[in-house]
């Protein structure tokens, strides 16, 4: 009585789970991992966004009444 059941492993940690048709995240063991994986890039870009914003927000009306 064993259930079918498909060994996966995780691109992004490693680990390795079991193969589950309603797991949105597959091949990725979990949510978390999937979004690494996809957010390598974007995390780079977020935080470049991030200090870049901070740096516009704080600067812009600085010289905006300088002049
Ligand atoms: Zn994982």
């Amino acid at each position: 009585m064993n259930a079918k059941t498909t060994e996966i492993t995780c691109p992004t940690c490693g680990k390795k789970d079991t193969w589950q048709t309603d797991n949105e995240s597959r091949p990725f063991c979990s949510p978390r991992c999937k979004l690494i994986d996809l957010g390598e890039w974007a995390d780079e870009t977020r935080r470049i966004q991030d200090e870049s914003d901070n740096a516009e927000q704080s600067h812009i009306p600085d010289s905006d009444e300088d002049e």
